[in-house]
């Protein structure tokens, strides 16, 4: 049992001053003032007097860290588990990009294999498989060789029990909306992304079942008055929720300000898109097949094109609160409950609720991670 008291709690619908939060057996069970709390016996207590505490981060969009890519080597996601959780990050989708489909089934090996023995770390839940259907125009930082076209024997096997969450395809390729039904059938969210699609392709993908977009704007058609193109439909549809890497250089600033005034929290969802030299010293990294030159705010094919970013998600949670002037649980919202939601695991996770896993963070009053708690168990210590 653990019991967290005296925190400004951000559940974060709302806010709680001098909040209490219980722990049993890696779920929250209740939530409140501490005055009202009862003592609970034998429970550990961490006293979080001006500590902001969060739900944990969810981080749908992750190639690696700490110098390992988790598409040239998918055994690395638990390693880089057990360290993302200095970001605050508690449940994450490794991201394998573009490659040879038996990179994915690695990759679903892995994580459907379970957690190593002592695990202590975010949550990998399942993969984020960003291509191999992508256009060619728009393939960004992929390598061309492993593109292919949609097809349903491709997918046959990929679900969430077998370790695939979230899919990034290009709509308007031939197959792609009988892909989009069979995948958003099991269960699997389906995402519009490195698409030439037109507005009316684009809500095509959205009437088969895709509801989310990868990193707006990034390597998808451009918005234009008479076309609106990809980001046009993203931004206009309601049932869409719009992945974003709020870095500064993959958007200008203007653009995130923009973005926050026409999505709001529970219609922007903050990613990183972050590659191996996340946590490592600028340099040379690699990305999928390709090395990648990576200086002191991106990282960049030797061409010029961005590979990923260098973002770390509470760096995230800083600059979308600096740029846009939302508040707090506003921003927090964005990496919890709305990835969740997403996911279709809205009362499992991302919220600070009886019942939902307690992933948890707590946060210094200038927002910089202090301590990290999975499934009720503390994982990282600033
Ligand atoms: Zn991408």
């Amino acid at each position: 049992m653990l019991h967290i008291k005296n925190a400004t709690v951000h559940t974060p619908d709302r806010v709680i001053e001098r909040g209490s939060v219980l722990v049993e057996e890696r779920r929250i069970v209740s939530v409140g003032p501490s005055a009202d709390a009862a003592a609970a016996a034998g429970a550990r207590e961490i006293d979080a007097a001006g500590l902001v505490l969060a739900p944990g981060f969810v981080e749908l969009q992750l190639n690696g860290a700490f110098g390992h890519d988790f598409t040239d080597d998918p055994a690395t996601i638990w390693q880089v588990g057990e360290r993302i959780t200095r970001y605050g990050v508690t449940s994450f989708l490794p991201t394998i990009i573009t490659s040879p489909l038996e990179q994915v089934a690695a990759g679903r090996k892995v994580v459907t294999d379970g957690r190593p023995a002592g695990y202590r770390g975010a949550v990998p839940l399942g993969l984020h498989v960003e291509g191999p259907f992508l256009n060619p125009k728009r393939k960004g930082a992929h390598n061309a060789n492993y593109l292919r076209l949609p097809s349903l024997d491709a997918v046959a096997d990929w679900s969430p029990a077998t370790g695939v969450r979230l899919v990034t395809l290009a709509p308007e390729l031939p197959g792609a909306l009988d892909v989009i039904r069979a995948l958003t059938a099991r269960g699997v969210a389906v995402s519009i992304g490195h698409s030439d699609a037109t507005f009316d392709q684009a809500v095509a993908g959205f009437d088969a079942g895709a509801r989310y977009g990868t990193h707006l704007f990034n390597a998808q058609s451009s918005l234009g008055h008479r076309d609106p193109g990809v980001p046009g439909a993203l931004l206009s549809d309601d049932r869409i929720t719009v992945g974003f890497i709020a870095d500064g250089v993959h958007t200008h600033r203007a653009i995130i300000k923009i973005v926050y005034k026409v999505l709001g929290p529970s219609r922007m969802s903050l990613v990183t898109d972050a590659m191996a030299a996340l946590g490592m010293a600028p340099g040379a990294h690699k990305l999928g097949d390709y090395d990648v030159i990576v200086d002191a705010t991106s990282a960049r094919l030797p061409d010029g094109v961005l590979a990923g970013s260098i973002l770390a998600l509470d760096q995230a949670l800083r600059n979308v609160i600096e740029i846009t002037g939302c508040g707090l649980s506003d921003a927090l919202a964005m990496m919890t409950s709305t990835p969740a939601r997403l996911l279709g695991l809205d009362g499992a996770l991302g919220r600070i609720a009886p019942g939902c896993a307690a992933d948890l963070v707590l946060l210094s009053p200038d927002l910089r991670v202090r301590q990290t708690i999975v499934g009720g168990e503390v994982v990282f210590t600033a």
